[in-house]
């Protein structure tokens, strides 16, 4: 159970999570589900509920921490089309594994979310796009799906009331690149996932065209939450400007690797040592990667860091999705950044020139970095064919797959001058 006290709450999303059967409609009711949804339908309106999201403070959970009441704001009403809300539920990002824990296992939190969210915004149709591989994932929400227009929880009048709401699940076919929004948005229309020129936003512009709001997994499974104990309850959970708890999927070098929901502003040290079980060798990590594989990396001088947004942006990375990677002194970073390098040459969607070809690129000259292949004046191209990538492009990727190779270089240049030619003989 949640708790009303803000410094007593240790889990929102994972709540309810280790609940055995809490997939189904019939423990997770038992267990409080849905139980804030009548006094939603009956006793809210829009404009309160957007007005709670926004005192809450809350953050999109997807990776770009862009603030939830914000965005919902911009929503335009009367436009005569349909606005629609769509989950995104892709979770490609490399370290990120939070989302489907809660699909899993607690899927009627998911639904919950978004028949609240769907409420607010005004929706008639919203769609949750999960990612290809999780089949089995798409299977248990397909049965809390139908669960819940049984129960009268999704379809005409919701629970008696005048809100109407039909939710699919559509599954991907596994391209990384869906997780952006508006090539989630080109998939769920039957095209290539391939991401659109912004403006226009999808708020204004996206599915058919239409008002759209794309929000992650997490961040709808914290709507309830808000909604039923307010905004000002959710805003003082964390720390300034990083309201609330966050699920941190820590993998690498850890002795406990695992998703852990812990209050914003928790140093990255805590997590590591109380909840993660400590290093698996050595004092401090060789490197962290503090939001995904897309993110800058960060040093060992950087371990008691708070995982809030603000501060891991002035150490000069970003929060995003809090997918926490941690690479101990046995880890080597080069064969990292030359898997990253294969992963994100992989994925490119092939629009933009500097991403298509630069992803192969840089592919090509970490493997035969790895090889013992290069000379100096390739680390000088590498580094400046990543910078000639990153903020050229429609959408982050290339940043992302310049990220690991720009650190790689500024964090190691020692370690990567021992792989040239030169050295190598
Ligand atoms: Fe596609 Fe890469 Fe351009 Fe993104 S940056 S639109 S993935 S080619």
């Amino acid at each position: 159970m949640i708790a009303s006290d803000p410094s007593k709450v240790t889990a929102i999303c994972f709540d309810r999570i280790h609940i055995p059967g809490q997939n189904t409609l019939a423990v997770a009711q038992k267990n409080g589900a849905y139980a804030f949804l009548p006094t939603v339908l009956n006793e809210f309106d829009s404009p309160k509920i957007i007005s709670e999201v926004k005192t809450s403070g809350l953050r999109g959970r997807g990776g770009a921490g862009f603030p939830t009441g914000m965005k919902w704001s911009f929503v335009p009403r009367n436009t005569g089309k349909p606005t629609y809300l769509l989950c995104n539920a892709d979770e490609g990002e490399p370290g990120t594994f939070k989302d489907r824990d809660i699909m899993r296992f607690d899927p009627h939190l998911l639904i919950e979310g978004m028949i609240m969210s769907g409420f607010a915004l005004g929706v008639r149709d919203a769609y949750i796009y999960i990612r290809g591989e999780f089949l089995h994932e798409a299977n248990v929400l397909d049965a809390a799906v139908k669960e819940a227009y049984e129960a009268n929880l999704l379809g005409q009048r919701i629970l008696g009331s005048s809100f109407s709401m039909n939710l699919t699940v559509h599954r991907g076919a596994g391209a990384y690149i869906c997780g952006e929004e508006t090539a989630l948005i080109e998939s769920l229309e039957g095209r290539a996932g391939r991401p659109r020129f912004k403006p226009p936003f999808p708020a204004v512009e996206g599915f058919y065209r239409s008002p759209t709001v794309v929000n992650n997994v997490e961040t709808l499974c914290t709507i309830p939450a808000i909604l039923a104990h307010g905004g000002e309850w959710h805003s003082k959970i964390g720390v300034p400007n990083s309201a609330g708890m966050k699920i941190f999927s820590v993998s690498g070098n850890v002795n406990k690797a695992g998703n852990y929901e812990v209050p914003m502003g928790t140093p990255l040290r805590v997590l590591v040592e109380q909840y993660c079980g400590g290093l698996q060798h050595g004092d401090v990590p060789k490197v962290i990667i503090p939001g995904g594989s897309s993110t800058p990396w960060l040093g060992a001088e950087h371990y008691d860091i708070p995982l809030a947004y603000d501060e891991v942006h002035k150490a000069g990375s970003m929060l995003g999705s809090g997918a926490v990677i941690i690479l101990d002194e046995t880890a080597d970073p080069i064969a990292l950044t030359r898997r990253l390098a294969h992963f994100y040459a992989h994925e490119s969607c092939g629009q933009c020139t500097p991403c298509r070809e630069g992803t192969g690129w840089l592919e090509r000259v970490m493997l035969r970095l790895e090889a013992g292949q290069c000379n100096e004046q390739d680390l000088v191209v590498l580094k400046e064919a990543s910078q000639h990538m990153a903020g050229r492009t429609i959408c982050a990727l290339a940043d992302g797959a310049a990220a690991p190779i720009l650190s790689l270089l500024k964090m190691f240049p020692d370690a990567v001058r021992s792989y040239l030619a030169e050295n190598k003989a």
